[in-house]
């Protein structure tokens, strides 16, 4: 392998769920988690755990303030002007659809453009699928160039003043490729469209700050950063935020009930009714936290070596396709000659590699690429030479089998 990893961050001890000798090559679809954040969920219910914003005993009030300091520390990681900006969800899935909601209920109508891009995950498709269809608004995709990233070229033609809203992925979960945000905000700004990013597969591997980037919205999950599952985050403009209606009706989102009339809360609280994942946000917190102490800077020098050495040596073998751009972060998309990905995953886990075979939640991708489904790898900073190296060796062992 020619590409040497310079400072190889050799933290997979932190992992207590990665046995030796398994290469988890699935962190795209999920990160496992390190000690810390097992620690903080831990600690979250075995010695600390209480509600938020209701008790009024001691017990309460410090899980009240533990839960609004999570809140403060993503709005730092992202970059956000206020923690008020920050919005927990379920994940990027519930973040998008209560963009597509709450957003859409007030500002698209009829004949309104929506932009998406062909290498969408179908969290970013559906719900404005479903947002259009309630006002007769459409969707229009803009095509990928011949490397794999969205044709922001192409987008910049299709945009006119029709379109109300940009959703476009940071990284796609299947190619890997960077979206250049800096010009997707500027373009879509340029007709008067409010721009949304999924950040699902940027957060954990490249720096992220919102402020800089001049997006309108933003989405990520907190289980793919390391994180519990169940908890994710909205971050979104304050003014776009105060202008929309709340989406779900219940405790804590609300100012003053009365049958006659309910008045609700200000953002964040208006888009978080109900008990919230408590103990998820300690947990995100706490892998806010571990991912800071080591660096995306870092991080992203990391896996990008580790991309460049699988590509390299993935591209010896000669059935082997290789999907999206040299450059990809932290994700390898391949193909495998007369082989089913499925049949190649099956072959891997047999010698111990864990990667993801299928559509990837991105079947108009897939259409795009040709294909039914690929086999992805997919890095995390627990990920070093070793897995690269079982990674190419199971995927000889599927060519010979295979003949
Ligand atoms: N967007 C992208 C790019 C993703 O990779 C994923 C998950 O794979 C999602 C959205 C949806 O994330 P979640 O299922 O955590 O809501």
């Amino acid at each position: 392998m020619s590409t040497v990893l310079e400072r190889p961050l050799d933290v997979v001890a932190d992992f207590p769920a990665i046995p030796a000798g398994w290469a988890y090559l699935d962190t795209a679809a999920t990160a496992q988690k390190p000690k810390p954040v097992i620690d903080a969920i831990a600690r979250g219910y075995g010695e600390t755990y209480a509600t938020v914003h209701r008790g009024v005993y001691a017990r309460s009030a410090d899980m009240t303030i533990a839960y609004e300091a999570a809140r403060r520390r993503v709005a730092a990681f992202l970059g956000a002007a206020s923690a008020d900006e920050i919005v927990f969800v379920r994940g990027a899935t519930e973040g998008i659809n209560l963009v597509a909601q709450c957003w859409a209920a007030t500002q698209l109508k009829a004949g309104d453009r929506i932009l998406l891009s062909q290498l969408e995950h179908h969290a970013n498709i559906v719900p404005w699928q479903m947002a259009a269809q309630r006002v007769g608004a459409a969707i229009d995709v803009c095509p990928l160039t011949a490397d794999g990233r969205i044709d922001l070229d192409a987008a910049e033609a299709m945009l006119t003043p029709a379109h109300k809203l940009v959703s476009l992925a940071h990284v796609s979960n299947v190619l890997g490729s960077i979206l250049d945000v800096h010009r997707a905000v500027e373009i879509a700004h340029r007709v008067g469209a409010k721009i949304l990013i999924d950040g699902c597969q940027a957060v954990p591997r490249l720096p992220v700050d919102v402020t800089a980037l001049n997006c309108d919205f933003y989405v990520f999950s907190g289980h793919k950063l390391y994180g519990p599952t169940g908890i994710g985050v909205l971050w979104g403009r304050a003014e776009l935020l105060d202008r929309m209606p709340p989406w779900q009706g219940g405790g804590a989102m609300i100012d003053r009930v009365s049958f006659e009339r309910t008045t609700y809360a200000a953002p964040p609280a208006r888009f978080e009714a109900g008990t919230p994942h408590i103990v998820g946000a300690l947990g995100l917190h706490a892998a806010i936290d571990y991912v800071d102490a080591i660096g995306l800077s870092r991080i992203h020098a990391h896996e990008a070596a580790l991309v460049a050495n699988a590509r390299e040596a993935l591209r010896g073998i000669n059935s082997v396709r290789l999907l999206g751009p040299d450059d990809s972060a932290g994700i390898v998309s391949f193909a495998v000659g007369g082989v089913h990905p499925h049949d190649v995953g099956t072959i891997l886990d047999e010698a111990h590699v864990a990667i993801r075979a299928g559509h990837h939640c991105a079947q108009p991708l897939m259409a795009a690429l040709g294909v039914e489904a690929t086999a992805r790898a997919s890095f995390g900073v627990y990920n070093g030479p070793q897995d690269i190296e079982a990674l190419v060796d199971g995927v000889r062992r599927v060519t010979r089998i295979f003949g």
